[in-house]
Formats: structure tokens, C-alpha cells, sequence
């Protein structure tokens, strides 16, 4: 199933199950607890992210051609990062470089992103996708100088500007999916493709990173796994390409979308 979250016609958040034939009915309540897709049909109206994290676990150098490209030694488990939820941006909704706190080296990672439906704790690689809502897509901007250089060696402050975090278009279940292995990505700034990957290159893949997260951690309904980038972002060219006002950036991931936004100068 594909799964949507949008302005309703009466203006308010809601959600809606997206039909082969182009239409969408009505899901009666919340994702995230109790709900069910209902007959009614819905004209969609502005896509939000599918859904409001209640936290955001990111994962570092998670492609094995990356890590080679950058020739780092493999990582012996996840190297897990937090992005703060202010991040969150809709499908279409604008990247802000930021001027208060100024950026330079605004970059984009497109990513599979994991929803966690239900509590999960000690998972086991058997159940793991049982507590998968769904997956969509995840674009991790990141300012380069305050991850590496002015964050204080944490990752937090780089990743967490406002807008730094968009997601969606669509979530899509774990019956369409399984576990999101093998799907081809592709992110494109104008047109132009920077990143083209596979997630049958995780390192750790989709049970790894819930098995492994969920042994120290309880996984609320609504915690979003970013599962890790392929190479190709600005940072690692010669020399470094970033993000400027006016760019285009686009999130490409097989059988699930196209994630685009605009990136602005923060107003
Ligand atoms: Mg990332």
C-alpha cells in the first residue's frame, strides 16, 4: 500500500491510501495507533511528510562503494547520529540555506528512510519488519562546516537546521517492499545525477539496523531510521560542489518516488 499524507480539502492534516488507478480513499485515524483505509475518495491536496517523527536516527557511511570511494575501513556496527525534528520538510517544500547561523557547505544525501509503526524493542532479524510502518524517502542535508569543523565533533548541529530534513512523497508497506532490498537510488541536483546507488549495497541492511538500534533502544511509533547515503554528495567532489539557492534537488528511489525540493536562502 501506498500511504500519503496530506491537506485535506476542509485544510487539515490527513491521511490517504493511494489506489492503482490514480485515486485516494480516506484512512481513518492515525498511522501511528488505530487505522484503517476507508471507501470514501479524497481529492489530495498538498503533500506533507508522511509522517511527524517523534524521533530521527541517522546512520553514517552504511554504503560499502562509498566507503571504499572514500577509502574508509568498513564500520564493525552502525555508526547511529540524531537529526532534531524541527528538520522536517515536506516534498516540495523548500531546502533553506541558512544565513542567521550561516552555512557554506550545504550538502544533500538522498536516503531510504525506515517508519516505525509499533514499539519495538529487541528485535530479532525474524521480526524485525513486523514494526515497519513503511519506507519512504529521505533527503539528510547537512552543513558540512558545522558537522566536520564547527560541531564540536558532533554530527547533531550540522544536520539539524531547519528544512534539513525533507521527507516523502509517499510511504510505501512493508507487503510492497518487504525489506527495501535491491531498490536503485538516484539523487539529481537540476538534472543532473550525483548519486546512484542500490541499497543491496548496505552495509547493514534494514533488519541489521532495527535489530541493532531496537537492542538499546526502544523504537517509538514514529522514529524514522535514515539508513545511509551512497557516494556522490558535493562534499566529496573535487572540488567539493554545495547546495545554493536556486538548485533543484531530487530524491530518486525505485518503487516508491521522486522526493523533490527547491533550495532557497533562508528568508
Ligand atoms: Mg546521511
Amino acid at each position: 500500500m501506498k500511504i500519503i499524507r496530506h491537506l485535506t480539502p476542509e485544510g487539515r492534516p490527513g491521511w490517504a491510501a493511494l489506489q492503482p488507478d490514480g485515486t485516494a480513499r480516506a484512512i481513518d485515524g492515525d498511522v501511528l495507533r488505530e487505522w484503517r483505509v476507508t471507501e470514501r475518495l479524497v481529492a489530495t491536496g498538498e503533500l506533507l511528510a508522511p509522517v511527524e517523527p517523534v524521533t530521527v536516527f541517522g546512520i553514517g557511511l552504511n554504503y560499502r562503494k562509498h566507503a571504499e570511494q572514500l577509502g574508509i575501513a568498513l564500520v564493525e556496527r552502525p555508526l547511529v547520529f540524531m537529526k532534531s525534528i524541527n528538520a522536517v520538510q515536506r516534498p516540495g517544500g523548500p531546502i533553506a540555506i541558512p544565513r542567521t547561523l550561516a552555512s557554506e557547505a550545504v550538502d544533500y544525501e538522498g536516503e531510504l528512510a525506515i517508519v516505525i509503526g509499533r514499539a519495538c524493542k529487541n528485535a530479532t532479524r525474524e521480526n524485525a519488519l513486523s514494526f515497519v510502518l513503511g519506507y519512504t524517502i529521505a533527503n539528510d542535508v547537512s552543513a558540512r562546516d558545522w558537522q566536520f569543523k564547527l560541531g564540536g565533533g558532533q554530527f547533531c548541529q550540522g544536520k539539524s537546521f531547519d528544512t534539513f530534513c525533507p521527507l516523502g512523497p509517499v510511504l510505501v508497506t512493508p507487503d510492497e517492499l518487504d525489506d527495501a532490498a535491491a531498490l536503485r537510488l538516484e539523487t539529481r541536483v537540476n538534472g543532473e545525477v550525483r548519486q546512484e546507488g542500490s541499497t543491496a549495497d548496505l552495509i547493514f541492511d534494514v533488519r541489521e539496523l532495527i535489530v541493532f538500534l531496537s537492542a538499546s533502544k526502544t523504537l517509538l511509533p514514529g522514529t524514522v531510521i535514515l539508513t545511509g547515503t551512497p557516494g556522490g554528495a558535493g562534499h566529496t567532489m573535487k572540488p567539493p560542489i554545495y547546495l545554493k539557492a536556486g538548485d533543484v534537488v531530487s530524491v530518486t528511489i525505485e518503487k516508491i518516488g521522486t522526493l523533490t525540493n527547491p533550495v532557497i536562502l533562508e528568508a
